[in-house]
This record gives structure tokens, C-alpha cells and sequence, in this order.
């Protein structure tokens, strides 16, 4: 299931992309409910299926199953037009292309980085490949929806690309067994690390550099765990303006998705919503000759194989 957030009617809501069609999880939960005859299927469509991904996700294996079979309801009605405009006038289907997507998790309790995750890219930086995970944070309001444009800073003309695999967390917890750590994954969905070098590396916290604002491109769609049983057998390219400047399988990762998050729940509790965002291969625009830093009119292109595509074009700053 490919789980999406989107913003319709100037209401956030959560849905599946089903081809074409994005199915409204919490009204095709309510029209469930209401065909069965339960009292106030609304309130129980919106207690199991609410539209916010942070909270639906902590619902856990009864939500995500409710989520497919309400789908599989609907998806039959979507391929006869009179339905489907019955549906769509009924806001339980929408079509994707007149919705604006939303980072799949809008606003997650925690979004964790891992700083050098490739050896190569360690290297490029002019480091030696980390024997502990390096971690830092970002703020939601970095976050960026799949297909936006990025709006280029006034303050810095080093801006840069990092594709990135992120996994996002389903159940909480602390303190998880690596052989147990892909359990309380929900599934994952595709990043783009934009980082804003000079201020990245003008002190020794990476912080300030990591979170321009609508800096950080995710999605489209969190696939779910079962879709992508081992993230580290995934193909991940990115192409800036159609040239192809990074690609790497993930199995070149130093700390897996699994170990880190046993390491880092050894020290925090992991919950529904927070994103795990698990480096970049070598091949980014700093370590280029001569430097390849984003422009306006450029487009960078995410690509992670079974996870889906991230698009965003690079615009300049109005004035
Ligand atoms: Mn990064």
C-alpha cells in the first residue's frame, strides 16, 4: 500500500494511491462502517483511520488492515465512471492529480539523520568512513512535499542535493533488538537531504545547514513494510536536470536501516510518525569538480527502486 498525505479543500487528509485515484482513508472507512450499520461510523472511521498519517500510523497492524480492505472496496466502484464520479463527489476518491501531496508524514515527532552512511561519501568529504553513527535533527518545517518547488535561499549559493532512503516508524519503542528493528517499521519513502553547505560547515554543528526552510523533499507516498521487505537491497539514483550524479544500492549502507534503529532507540523511544533518514552515497555537487551546486531551473529526481520517485524543481526566490 502506497500511503499518501495530501492537502484537499484546504483540509489535510490521508489517503492511498490506488493507480490513478487516491482513496480517502477516513471517509471510505466511514462509508465501511455505515454500509455494515454500525452507529456513528464516522467517529469510528475517524478514530481508526483519522486524516493525520502520525496518528493513523499509531493505530499500528489493525489500521493499516482496516486501510487495505477499505481500499479493496472502493477500488472495484473506481473502474465504472458513474461510481467513480459518485465517489468523487463524495470526497471518498479523489483523483491524484487534483490534490496537493503533502510530505507522506507531515509533521513527524522526530526526524532523525544519519550524517555519512556511505563510505564513498565519507570519503568525498574528505573524512574516513565512521565506525559509529552519526546523527542529526531536522525540524518538520524543513520539510518539503513531493513536487513542490524548492525556493532557492537569499543567504547561500551553495545548495546541494542528497538522495536518501527514509524509513518511517510504526510502533513505539526503546531500547529494540537489531534482529527485531524492521518490525517497528511502517515502511519507507524517499528524501532528499538539500543541504545548504556553507552553512552547514561555517561551526561544528551540522544543524543550521540541515534546516533551511521547505529544505528537505519527502515522499511521494510511505510504502508500506510489506512492499519492501529488505531496504538493503534497494537501487538508489539521483539525476539533476536528467544527468545522473549519484547511484548506489543501499547495500553499501555502513549502519542499516535495522541497526540504526537499535542504536539509536538505545538512547531515545522510538514513535509512530518519526522519520529515520539513512544518508547519501557519494556523488553529491560539493565533492564535484567544478562544484555542481543547484540552480534555478534545475530538477532533482530521487529514484529509489519498489519506494517510488521524488521530483522537485528548483526555482528562484521571488524579487
Ligand atoms: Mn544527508
Amino acid at each position: 500500500m502506497r500511503l499518501v498525505s495530501f492537502s484537499a479543500r484546504g483540509h489535510a487528509r490521508v489517503g492511498a494511491l490506488d493507480g490513478d485515484w487516491i482513496v480517502d482513508l477516513t471517509r471510505a472507512a466511514r462509508a465501511h462502517y455505515a454500509d455494515r450499520g454500525v452507529t456513528r461510523p464516522g467517529a469510528r472511521a475517524r478514530a481508526l483511520l483519522p486524516p493525520s498519517m502520525t496518528q493513523l500510523l499509531a493505530g499500528g497492524d489493525e489500521a493499516l488492515a482496516l486501510a487495505r480492505e477499505v481500499v479493496a472496496e472502493i477500488r472495484p466502484h473506481l473502474a465504472h465512471a458513474p461510481e467513480a464520479r459518485a465517489l468523487e463527489n463524495d470526497g471518498v476518491a479523489w483523483r491524484a492529480g487534483d490534490v496537493r501531496l503533502l510530505p507522506p508524514v507531515p509533521a513527524p515527532p522526530k526526524i532523525l539523520c544519519v550524517g555519512r552512511n556511505y563510505a564513498e561519501h565519507a570519503r568525498e568529504g574528505g573524512g574516513e568512513p565512521p565506525t559509529i553513527p552519526i546523527y542529526f535533527g531536522r525540524f518538520p518545517h524543513s520539510l518539503l512535499g513531493p513536487g513542490e518547488p524548492y525556493v532557492l535561499p537569499a543567504a547561500s549559493e551553495q545548495v546541494d542535493y542528497e538522495g536518501e532512503l527514509a524509513a518511517v516508524i510504526g510502533r513505539r519503542g526503546r531500547d529494540i533488538p537489531e534482529s527485531q528493528a524492521l518490525d517497528y517499521v511502517a515502511g519507507y519513502t524517499v528524501f532528499n537531504d538539500i543541504s545548504i553547505r556553507d552553512f552547514q560547515r561555517r561551526t561544528t554543528q551540522w544543524m543550521i545547514g540541515k534546516n533551511f526552510d521547505r529544505s528537505g523533499p519527502l515522499g511521494p507516498a510511505l510504502v508500506t513494510r510489506d512492499e519492501v521487505p529488505n531496504p538493503q537491497s534497494l537501487v538508489l539514483t539521483v539525476d539533476v536536470s536528467g544527468e545522473r550524479l549519484q547511484e548506489a544500492g543501499t547495500d553499501i549502507m555502513i549502519f542499516t536501516v535495522a541497526y540504526l534503529i537499535a542504536d539509536v532507540s538505545r538512547a531515545l523511544t522510538l514513535e509512530p510518525g518519526d522519520i529515520i533518514a539513512t544518508g547519501t552515497p557519494s556523488g553529491v555537487g560539493f565533492a564535484r569538480k567544478p562544484p555542481r551546486w543547484l540552480r534555478a531551473g534545475d530538477t532533482v529526481r530521487v529514484s529509489i527502486t519498489k519506494v517510488g520517485v521524488l521530483e522537485t524543481p528548483v526555482v528562484a526566490r521571488a524579487g
